[in-house]
């Protein structure tokens, strides 16, 4: 059995979180090939090291002294050195860096430096096998991602590794360049080696126990999700929710691998298991609860509406000319509305007001902003009867208005929009209504 293990910034903050890491990584010889991200904070108004070798290397572009930043950010790995009681120098790696930083060697290879080094000290701490992502990880020479190239380069090179340490969040192109994932981007790279060695399953550490039903911030000590599919992974994380970064998904779910989500804090909670399908029935009728503010509607209304062959793509259209893009069209029968983010659209309303009128001559366009959306998600609303009922008895109970509804075909999930001052509330209520009072 082969598992990958991929470590977050807080995993790896300190050389007290490295031993932590160090007694997980040893209590499983199946857990053979390591991901590190670079040292993330120690304590909440810490600074990751990503970000002061951002601020470094601006610094430097500017032509002006970055010694000092520069050594502040050695002084963070040499205190996890010297708190594991490795005999071991990163001297000449900072002395290679300074001179890279001076000529200016570009953002993205200041930022990768931070998991370069963190995966170092790991693969000497753990006395594993060192492999530079630069080598094996590939983006094209647009800065696109090449996973075929970066399949064969990394299962190539692993392929004889019984042990590894790759870092996370970088590749190259074929000339060397560096290049980074966007932010998170470690999680892609655990991913990616788990594809190319074939992993049974790939453990994703972080400093939660998995996926929670709902957001903690909203609701007080939410329970935790233990099994959740792609499928309502990604309604959940559309709708706000974050602890793997999206692209993360996609190679190994194309191969049929788990990802299972850990807690370095707290090792003995099984997490989250996130797989393909499942026969498991979920505790709940639902998986999870999430949402996101910040939507505006727009409501186009026309008498015969419904008779009118092309209306909704002519509005559509409009849209999509003033690349705005839509979240949400319920309709009626003389009306239509489409859910915009409203950042996007704001600076753009007037024209596309007008643009609407031009092309389907409406009778009346109504606007409203300040709405969010809440999506209730769960396989398991397929086979039960009265969701709906439920969800909408808890959010009247509440004193709730609910401004639209959504149900997704796949009976994965349903959505309603509320006015912005009721999202909260409206999340706890079915929390309430779903997890607490569900025997
Ligand atoms: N260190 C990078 C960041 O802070 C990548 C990662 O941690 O996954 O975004």
């Amino acid at each position: 059995m082969k598992k990958v293990v991929k470590f977050g910034g807080s995993s790896l903050a300190s050389a007290e979180q490295f031993k932590k890491v160090g007694a997980i990584i040893h209590a499983d010889e199946n857990r053979r090939y390591v991901v590190p991200s670079a040292p993330g904070k120690r304590f909440s108004s810490d600074i990751k090291v990503t970000d002061m070798l951002y601020a470094c290397y601006e610094t430097a572009e500017k032509g002006e002294d970055f010694s000092g930043q520069l050594a502040e950010i050695k002084a963070r790995y040499q205190e996890i050195i010297d708190g594991l009681n490795l005999n071991f120098t990163l001297d000449q790696d900072f002395e290679i860096i300074e001179k890279n930083f001076r000529e200016q060697a570009g953002v993205n290879y200041a930022a990768s430096r931070g998991e370069y080094l963190n995966s170092k000290i790991m693969a000497r701490y753990l006395g594993f096998e060192f492999v530079d992502a630069a080598e094996v990880v590939r983006f094209n020479e647009d800065g696109s991602f090449n996973d075929e190239v970066t399949d064969e380069l990394l299962s190539e090179r692993l392929k004889d590794m019984h042990t590894a340490v790759v870092p996370g969040f970088y590749g190259a192109k074929a000339d060397g360049t560096v290049v980074t994932f966007s932010r998170g981007g470690s999680d892609i790279t655990g991913s990616l080696v788990a594809l190319a060695v074939h992993a049974d399953l790939y453990e994703n550490w972080t400093d939660v126990s998995g996926f929670l039903i709902a957001d903690p911030r909203i609701v007080k000590n939410p329970r935790s999700i233990e099994t959740i599919t792609y499928k309502e992974l990604r309604e959940l994380s559309y709708m706000g929710a974050s602890v793997l970064h999206e692209d993360a998904i996609f190679p190994v779910r194309k191969a049929g691998i788990p990802i299972n989500i850990r807690n370095t804090n707290a090792p003995e909670d099984k997490g989250t298991l996130i797989v393909e399908s499942t026969c498991r029935q979920p505790k709940y009728t639902i998986t999870g609860i999430a949402g996101t503010d910040g939507f505006a509607s727009i409501t186009v209304e026309k008498a015969m509406m419904n008779s009118e062959v092309g209306f909704c793509r002519k509005v559509l259209q409009v849209f999509e000319d003033n690349g705005v893009s839509i979240e949400h069209m319920p309709s009626g029968i003389d009306t239509m509305t489409i859910f915009v983010h409203k950042d996007a659209f704001e600076e753009k309303e007037q024209k596309i007001i007008s643009d609407i009128h031009r092309a389907v001559s409406p009778d009346h366009i109504e606007l409203e902003s300040d709405l969010a959306l809440v999506a209730v998600v769960g396989r398991g609303m397929r086979s039960t009867r009265g969701t709906a009922g439920r969800i909408f008895s808890a959010l009247a109970h509440a004193h709730i208005n609910v401004k639209m509804i959504d149900q997704g075909s796949s009976e994965l999930n349903i959505i309603v929009g509320v006015k912005h001052e009721d999202f909260k509330n409206a999340i706890r209520a079915l929390y309430e209504i779903f997890v607490l009072t569900q025997i």
